[in-house]
C-alpha cells in the first residue's frame, strides 16, 4: 500500500503541453497532485526547432523552450514533477487507482489524467531498425547537425515531415522529400516555404523499399509508382515521418481505445473508466496541436478536480 508521500488526488501521466497544463490547473486548484514522465520535459515539441502556429509568440517558439515555460508556471503554483519514469503500470482499485512505478515506488491517487500522447510509426522497411542511430532516426532536432553538408532524405509529406524537411537544410547540402503521392498533406503555409528552398527536392508519387547500408546508411532504394521503376539514391541520412501512434498502452485495459489505439473520450475528457480522464494527442481527436492538447489539459483538470470532490 501506498505511503503517505505517495498519495494523491491526482496522477498526471506525460508532461508535454497537455500534461503541464492539467498539473497547472490542479496545483492552482489546491489538489495533491504528481506528473510522471518518462523523458524529457516539453513531450514531442520539445524535440521541434520552431512552433510557429502556437498564439502568443508572433516570431515562433523554440519547442523545448515553450516546453520549459510550461513547466516553470506549473512549478510556480508548486506541482510536484518526477521525471524518468518509464515503465509504469495503472491498475484499479476500489476507491482509485494504484500506479506502480519501475523503480518500485507505488503511488496511490483517487483520479488519473493520460497525457502520454503519440509516438513515430515506423515504417517497416527492411534496413530500418538495424540502422536506427546510424543514419535512421525520427527526431531532426537532435540528429540534424550530424548531416552538415551531407544528402538526405526525409520520408512523409505531413507537417512533420515538411516542417522537419525544412530545418535539416540548415545543416544539409540536400534534402529529398519522398512522398507517395503528388501532394503533400502538410498545411499550405508550410508547403510554401518548402517549395521556396532550394535545398529541397521532391520525390513524387515514389515509396522508399529499403534502407541500405553496411554499418551506416548509405542510401534508400525507392521506387516511382507512376512508372514502377526502381533507383538507389545516395543519402547518409533518413528521416521518416510517416505520422504518430497513440501511446496508450498504460491504461488500454481499462478504458475505450479506437483502432488505432486513441483513447476514447468526448470534450470533457472523460473516458469510459470514472476517474480517469485523457488529454492532448493519446485522445481521439480531429485536430492535434499545441493549442488543442492545452485546452485538453485544462478541462481534465478541471473534471479530475470534480470527480475528486464527488
Ligand atoms: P500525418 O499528418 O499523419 O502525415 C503522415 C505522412 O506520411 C502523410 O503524408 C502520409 O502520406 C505519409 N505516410 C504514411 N504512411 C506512409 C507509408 N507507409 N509510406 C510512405 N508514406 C507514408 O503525420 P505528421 O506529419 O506526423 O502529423 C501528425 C499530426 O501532428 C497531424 O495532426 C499534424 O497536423 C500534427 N502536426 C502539426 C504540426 C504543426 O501544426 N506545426 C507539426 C507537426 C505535426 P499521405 O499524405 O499519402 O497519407
Amino acid at each position: 500500500m501506498a505511503d503517505s508521500k505517495n498519495r494523491f488526488d491526482l496522477v498526471i501521466i506525460g508532461g508535454g503541453p497537455a500534461g503541464l497544463t492539467a498539473g497547472l490547473y490542479a496545483a492552482r486548484a489546491r489538489l495533491q497532485c504528481v506528473l510522471l514522465e518518462k523523458m524529457i520535459m516539453g513531450g514531442q515539441i520539445a524535440t521541434t526547432d520552431i512552433v510557429d502556429n502556437y498564439p502568443g509568440f508572433p516570431e515562433g517558439v523554440n519547442g523545448a523552450q515553450i516546453g520549459t515555460l510550461f513547466e516553470a508556471q506549473a512549478k510556480r503554483f508548486g506541482l510536484e514533477v518526477r521525471q524518468f519514469q518509464e515503465g509504469l503500470k495503472v491498475e484499479r482499485r476500489e476507491d482509485g487507482f494504484l500506479v506502480s512505478c519501475a523503480n518500485r515506488d507505488e503511488l496511490f491517487c483517487k483520479s488519473l489524467i493520460v497525457a502520454t500522447g503519440s509516438g513515430w510509426t515506423p515504417l517497416g522497411i527492411p534496413g530500418e531498425d538495424s540502422l536506427k542511430g546510424a543514419g535512421v532516426s525520427y527526431c531532426a532536432t537532435c540528429d540534424g547537425a550530424f548531416f552538415r553538408d551531407q544528402e538526405i532524405a526525409v520520408i512523409g509529406g505531413g507537417n512533420s515531415a515538411i516542417e522537419e524537411a525544412i530545418f535539416l537544410t540548415k545543416f544539409a547540402r540536400k534534402v529529398y522529400v519522398i512522398h507517395r503521392r503528388d501532394q503533400l498533406r502538410a498545411e499550405k503555409v508550410v508547403q510554401e516555404k518548402a517549395f521556396a528552398n532550394p535545398k529541397i527536392e521532391f520525390l513524387w508519387s515514389h515509396i522508399p523499399l529499403a534502407i541500405v547500408g553496411e554499418k551506416e546508411v548509405s542510401g534508400v532504394q525507392v521506387k516511382d509508382l507512376k512508372t514502377d521503376q526502381e533507383r538507389l539514391l545516395a543519402v547518409s541520412g533518413v528521416f521518416i515521418y510517416v505520422g504518430m501512434k497513440a501511446e496508450s498502452d498504460i491504461v488500454k485495459e481499462l478504458v475505450k481505445v479506437d483502432a488505432q489505439g486513441y483513447i476514447e473520450a468526448g470534450e470533457d475528457t472523460a473516458t469510459s473508466c470514472p476517474g480517469i480522464f485523457a488529454a492532448g494527442d493519446v485522445r481521439q481527436k480531429p485536430l492535434r496541436q499545441v493549442a488543442t492538447a492545452i485546452a485538453d489539459g485544462a478541462t481534465a483538470a478541471i473534471m479530475a478536480e470534480k470527480y475528486i470532490e464527488g
